[in-house]
């Protein structure tokens, strides 16, 4: 039914000429699914002179990048990248296409689907394909994070995903490997957009980068109050760590959503990640579980954070916290 739709396409999205991480770690899931079905891997690559940025994502995983070039595509813009995407779409028909969980990819993902009428799978976290089906098995949790649900598109064409970031891991590069580059235009002008990017503001306010954090110590409601929380600053300062926190304890207000992990937070995969009072709602354990080496301390010897803790500590923590302090203060 779908025999002239072929090949495993990434958007690799780009921001000023960088290439975001997740589009790195989408060409290493990429990777697996287009050996499984035995078909190329390709590139999809939108900007503005950003053609040196081939090498880079061949060296990721792909056979090929179809690559557009323009001016008008300089900032992101919904309009003049959906039309470009769409272009490829309809031309190469790609039966799998994947895109970073970023707020841009979000955006054109959902924009690209509703143009070409196909489906979309939001916010995976896990991806697999059906060999003999052809058919992307792209899971993420649903209701509430109660449950994995694995969502299929059986009558459209491309099955689409977005996928979070730092939840696959990329590929280590291949210095040198080259593929094809296959370069298309887009007839747009800058006096032909409806819309016209007039500043961009980073917001440079943002203190905390937990995705990129090797050590995250992160507290949860067994830590009291507010000034129980400390704890977690303190321990997190010896280590030279990051503060993270689950969603109850920014409910609560003892620290911004900046540093909430999970579901509805960050998703972080540091070496080290301390949960300390913290349950292990699945919410929040989707988004830390890759973490190399997790250490739980609950005073609940049953609490599901034990599950996929590497090391636990049954205790209490006022207990239990001073002393580590102590002792890598020490150390
Ligand atoms: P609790 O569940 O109250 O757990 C506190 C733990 O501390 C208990 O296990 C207890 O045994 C232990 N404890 C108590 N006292 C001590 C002590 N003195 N020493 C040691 N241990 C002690 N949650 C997130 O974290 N991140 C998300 O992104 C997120 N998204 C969500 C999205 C949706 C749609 C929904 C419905 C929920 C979401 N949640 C999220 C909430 C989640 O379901 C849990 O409610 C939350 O993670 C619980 O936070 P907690 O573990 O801090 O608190």
């Amino acid at each position: 039914m779908f025999n002239d739709y072929r090949g495993v396409w990434v958007y690799i999205e780009q921001n000023d000429g960088v290439i975001e991480g997740v589009a790195l770690e989408l060409l290493g899931a990429g990777r697996k699914l287009a050996d499984k079905l035995e078909v190329p891997l390709s590139g999809v690559l939108l900007g503005d002179n950003v053609k040196s940025l081939c090498s880079t994502v061949f060296e990721f995983g792909a056979d090929k990048v179809y690559l557009i070039d323009n001016p008008v595509l300089k900032d992101y813009r919904t309009e003049s990248y959906m039309t470009g995407v769409n272009m490829l779409c309809e031309k190469y028909k790609p039966e799998i296409f994947l895109y970073g969980a970023t707020p841009n990819g979000k955006d054109l993902a959902s924009a690209v689907a509703t143009d070409l009428s196909t489906g979309l799978t939001a916010d995976t976290t896990m991806l697999d394909v059906e060999v003999e089906t052809r058919l992307l098995e792209a899971s993420r949790p649903a209701f509430g994070g109660n449950i994995m649900a694995t969502i299929l598109c059986k009558k459209h064409r491309p099955q689409m995903a977005t996928v979070r970031p730092k939840v696959m891991k990329a590929l280590s590069p291949e210095r040198g490997r080259i593929g094809t580059i296959i370069e298309e235009t887009i007839g747009l002008r800058e006096e032909d957009m409806r819309t016209k990017v007039l500043k961009i503001v980073k917001d440079v306010g943002k203190k905390v980068n937990l995705a990129e954090a090797h050590i995250i110590v992160a507290g949860g409601k067994g830590l009291g109050d507010e000034k129980g929380f400390q704890l977690i600053h303190e321990l997190a300062d010896v280590l030279g760590g990051t503060v993270g926190a689950s969603r109850d304890v920014v409910e609560a207000g003892w620290i911004s959503h900046d540093y909430q992990v999970g579901q509805t937070g960050e998703t972080v995969t540091p070496k080290l990640y301390f949960a300390i009072g913290i349950s292990g709602a699945i919410q929040h354990v989707v988004g830390m579980k890759n973490s190399e080496m997790i250490i739980a301390i609950n005073k609940d010897e049953n609490a599901p954070i034990f599950d996929v803790a590497t090391y636990g500590i049954v205790g209490d923590a006022f207990d239990i916290v001073p002393k580590l302090i102590e002792q890598f203060r020490n150390s």
